[in-house]
């Protein structure tokens, strides 16, 4: 854990948030400022900078955090099948447009019109 984590210290329960999902590895909760009618945030409880520092060895929980966002978005409001789904987003570095230097995957779904800032950045 990094003390000066935000998004450590949410998903330790620190920081209080809107928590939908949670087990020994995810946290998932809704973003504090929604850019779509459904917006999650989900991150490993370890702390990792971003996708810039996954390696192999990382692949293990990397697909089981993306197995696990399409069951929370479907849970979530994030209609099913092809005329409904939902967009992944994980922004990494400065030039990714990352804020937060906690890995973490945007989960945005729902009926559109979506806000400009979901079709930029997330
Ligand atoms: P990124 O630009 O990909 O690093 O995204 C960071 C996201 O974290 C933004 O969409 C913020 O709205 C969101 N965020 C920042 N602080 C909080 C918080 N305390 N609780 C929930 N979401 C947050
Ligand atoms: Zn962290």
């Amino acid at each position: 854990m990094s003390h000066d984590c935000l998004f450590c210290k949410i998903s330790q329960g620190e920081i209080p948030s809107k928590k939908v999902f949670e087990n020994d590895e995810f946290f998932a909760f809704h973003d504090i400022q929604p850019a779509a009618p459904v917006h999650l945030l989900i991150v490993p409880k370890q702390h990792v900078t971003s996708m810039q520092q996954v390696t192999e060895n990382d692949a293990g929980w990397l697909g089981r955090m993306m197995v696990l966002a399409a069951r929370i978005a479907h849970e979530n409001g994030c209609r099913p099948g092809p005329q409904g789904g939902f967009r992944l987003v994980t922004n990494s570095g400065l030039d990714g447009g990352q804020e937060v230097d906690h890995l973490h995957l945007h989960i945005l779904g729902g009926e559109r019109p979506w806000s400009q800032r979901a079709d930029q950045n997330a």
